[in-house]
């Protein structure tokens, strides 16, 4: 029996706690939101990657058709520079002149014509016109830097209007044969060259192309904008030079206006670059729209499993309570409220041991009712269940600490158990019950009890029922000398033993 109850008393480890349950619930949800957010960023890299490999790929398109013109205007360039320096020059007539200085690509639809200019800035030859009108380009940035830098090259000014469209004027130095300073030759690309560059390809209206001077003078720029057309980035406060390395892109608000795009630059090494942008949220607006979708039936399923847990949990909650008073019933004598009997058996069993390992003393008093058939006779049975539940009162007013434990052993019968208390201190408990069952009740006579106790320190293979066996020899010695007083065992032998 005592090992059945032992059964039913101890706590199953694997017992599954509403808080383990919303805990573990928590973590599986926090666990399966991280996957989800970190697949979705990587779905974001993976868009960002695909766009700036499409922008790269555009601004390079671009590049290299502008670089291709560029080259095949200065070859014409460099070729009337080298041209100029023959002597037989000034001995042909002006056609054949013409014949021999320019050839077709001067004439190609968006290039303006060929013109010459001597080392003061006077024009000399245009190849649109055998008498051109005196003009003079000293004061032009073209012709200034070709006049104090012999190794310029192939010098691209900044944008401007020349012959009355914009266009930007690309222009070399004429050196005589020991480096001396000859004159210019210049000639321009159209902004029409560029405009039509743009519409052949088939962007957003929010897309960005803006071809840039290696000193990033905004040459061009799609949308058209004439403000920022010749601005110079490093004049823009809120530009960082770092934000368009060679080949390199940059995601935030750009030079020009508020979008914040991603700008992928150009990779190759020609005069002049271009920078491709595309609005972040034209980037990720897929991307979006399925992180939306995807956020909201993961937070659908989060909220569901952590509703369903709540729910679990207060189930379990609920039960746990249940058991709890099923467990307290089990082990509560349902008349007086003091542990009952099969409690006692557990409790003493535990003690026992613990005092054994302990090598300290235990006590336990026997408390019974003196005359109580009598009184059960006299008073009738209610009444005397009334004076058990007096007894127990007396019994629980006096035993407080917090290892012991009073319980009623059978009918009229209290045993109460206390842990680590030698017999001089039991037996002080035992008079403080006597004297509390005697001062209570309204018929002395009638209602005392009689009390034995026994105390001793357990030893190896001693067994609790000898403790018991002792303190009911007491409660006999306590009835037989007379009723309601306490006698303590007396154990010798035992106490040798322990
Ligand atoms: P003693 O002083 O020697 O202990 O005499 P006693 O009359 O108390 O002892 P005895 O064993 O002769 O009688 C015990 C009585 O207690 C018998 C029984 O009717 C009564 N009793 C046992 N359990 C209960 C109970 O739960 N309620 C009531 N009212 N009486 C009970
Ligand atoms: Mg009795
Ligand atoms: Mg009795």
């Amino acid at each position: 029996m005592l090992s059945g109850w032992r059964e039913v008393t101890a706590r199953r480890p694997w017992r599954i706690s509403a808080k383990l349950l919303i805990i573990s619930s928590v973590v599986t949800v926090i666990g399966f939101s991280t996957i989800c957010v970190n697949v979705m960023l990587d779905m974001r890299r993976g868009e960002e990657a695909l766009a700036r490999q499409t922008l790269e790929n555009l601004a390079t398109t671009i590049e290299s058709d502008v670089s291709r013109n560029i080259e095949i205007y200065d070859l014409s360039l460099k070729a009337v520079a080298n041209n100029m320096l023959l002597p037989e020059l000034a001995m042909v007539s002006k056609t054949v002149r013409h014949l021999i200085l320019f050839d077709h690509a001067t004439t190609a639809r968006h290039f303006g014509a060929i013109q010459v200019f001597d080392a003061e800035g006077r024009l000399t030859i245009d190849a649109s016109t055998l008498d051109p009108l005196p003009e003079s380009r000293s004061e032009e940035d073209y012709f200034r830097v070709h006049h104090d830098n012999p190794e310029a090259g192939l010098f691209i000014s900044r944008p401007m209007l020349f012959r009355g469209t914009y266009s930007i004027v690309l222009s070399r130095r004429i050196s005589d044969t020991d480096g001396g300073f000859l004159g210019v030759v210049a000639g321009s690309i159209r902004f029409s060259y560029f405009h039509e560059l743009f519409e052949r390809l088939s962007l957003d209206p929010e897309d960005t192309i803006t071809v840039l001077r290696r000193d990033r003078t905004i040459i061009m720029r799609r949308p058209f904008d004439l403000d920022v057309i010749g601005k110079n980035l490093g004049t823009r406060p809120d530009w960082k030079p770092e934000n368009l390395q060679v080949g390199g892109s940059f995601a935030g608000k750009g030079p020009v206006d508020a979008t914040p795009r991603l700008y992928v630059r150009s990779g190759g090494s020609s005069p002049l670059f271009v920078v491709a942008g595309k609005p972040l949220s034209a980037v990720f607006a897929l991307w979006q729209k399925e992180a939306y979708r995807i956020g909201a039936v993961v937070l659908a399923l989060a909220l569901f499993v952590l509703g369903s847990t709540l729910v679990l949990a207060r189930e379990i909650d609920r039960r746990a309570e249940a058991e709890r008073k099923l467990e307290e019933m089990a082990t509560t004598d349902a008349l007086t409220g003091l542990k009952n009997r099969r409690k006692f058996d557990a409790v003493i069993d535990v003690e026992w041991r613990r005092a054994m390992r302990q090598k300290t003393p235990v006590a336990l008093l026997m408390i019974d009712a003196d005359h109580f058939k009598a009184y059960n006779d006299t008073f009738g049975h209610q009444a005397g269940d009334q004076l058990l539940v007096g007894i127990a009162i007396c019994i629980s007013d006096s035993v407080s600490r917090a290892g012991d434990c009073a319980a009623r052993y059978g009918g009229e019968e209290f045993a109460v158990l206390l842990p680590n208390t030698s017999a001089t201190e039991a037996f002080g408990i035992a008079e403080a019950i006597r004297g509390k069952v005697q001062g209570w009740s309204d018929d002395a006579a009638t209602s005392t009890v009689s009390c034995g106790i026994a105390s001793l320190v357990p030893a190896a293979g001693m067994d609790w029922s000898i403790l018991v066996a002792a303190a009911d020899k007491a409660l006999y010695a306590a009835k037989a000398g007379g009723r309601n007083q306490s006698v303590v065992a007396s154990l010798p032998k035992l106490s040798l033993v322990a």
